[in-house]
């Protein structure tokens, strides 16, 4: 293991009180405790740092988000909704200050890299983000994490940015922010729209004006697996990546690919995220030395969650 690696947790205890309603929903707060506990008792644990985020502040949410939702989630939530449009977008009183947290993880993570000479970070959030619009939540987010977090380290003179996303489901909200845009990158690996939430994400979209050539969607069949993701990490990905030679990396960091997670048909393996960790470690080097985040999106089966985050932090600090 290089011991010269360390990673900085960005998390706050205020997110696990994100309430979900307590019934079925699976995007609770035991995710954030498990993965706690589990690095608190890793080898790992002398090679991480913890630090406090900030809240965004409104003008940070508006770099994507249209003040009208952030004045209707504000209102939804003062007047005791229990959702937003969906059941899946259960809110409590509290969601939007800890959403407001949850998108300030990243830009106070790119705070630490910028001035504090954090070596690489790993936002360690909820609620989830990539499936929010720039007026409206969806599938269990309300502020884009991601695309906010990118904004953000356009205005602090990293003009080139990438998102890689392997979560197992299509970020409609991050290709909705970036398809028009020739200083973004998108790249998603997720299971096929036919068969998978959102829907969206069909490998023949590529960007369109400014933007063409900047989306890059890698749809799978259900039941793939680490082969298949391995053979596109080899070809399309290094190249498209490679191609566009970012200033910044965002990893949208979702482990609901695993094959313990029923919440697609994807069949990756633990082990599967330890090599997504060593190779995006090598594109930081590669391309962007200190200017990588990654923030927590999905993964909703407590072992495997634990699991995947601990291998993928494995890969990054080189073990
Ligand atoms: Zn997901």
């Amino acid at each position: 293991m290089n011991t010269q690696t360390k990673i900085t947790i960005v998390t706050d205890p205020i997110l696990l009180e994100h309430d979900t309603g307590g019934g079925e929903h699976p995007e609770i707060p035991e995710r954030l405790a498990v993965i706690r506990d589990r690095l608190e008792d890793d080898h790992l644990a002398p090679f991480l740092n913890y630090s406090q985020p900030q809240p965004a502040s409104r003008e940070q949410l508006t770099y994507f988000h249209t003040e009208a939702w952030l004045n209707r989630f504000e209102e939804a939530v003062l007047s005791g909704r229990t959702y937003i449009d969906h059941t899946d977008n259960q809110v409590g009183y509290e969601s939007f200050n800890i959403a407001m947290m949850s998108a300030g993880c990243g830009i106070s993570g790119i705070d630490l890299l910028n001035r504090e000479h954090a070596e690489n970070v790993f936002c360690l959030t909820r609620p989830p983000g990539h499936h929010a619009e720039p007026n409206m939540p969806f599938g269990f987010c309300f502020f884009n994490n991601c695309v906010v977090a990118a904004r953000y380290f356009q205005e602090q003179g990293r003009q080139r940015v990438c998102v890689f996303d392997f979560d197992a489901h299509h970020g409609n909200g991050i290709q909705t922010a970036f398809e028009e845009d020739a200083d973004t990158l998108y790249v998603s690996i997720h299971e096929h729209p036919s068969f998978s939430y959102p829907g969206t994400g069909w490998g023949e979209e590529h960007g369109t004006g400014d933007g063409a050539g900047t989306i890059f969607n890698l749809p799978l069949r259900p039941g793939a697996g680490d082969k298949e993701v391995l053979a596109l990490l080899d070809s399309t990905i290094e190249s498209a990546i490679a191609g566009f030679n970012p200033q910044a990396i965002i990893i949208a960091a979702g482990f609901d690919g695993h094959t313990r997670d029923d919440m697609s048909g994807l069949n990756y393996s633990t082990e599967l995220y330890e090599q997504l960790g060593r190779r995006i470690k090598q594109w930081e080097q590669q391309f962007c030395p200190g200017s990588l985040l990654s923030i927590l999106e999905g993964g909703y089966e407590m072992g495997s969650l634990a699991d995947s985050v601990q291998a993928y932090l494995n890969g990054l600090v080189g073990g």
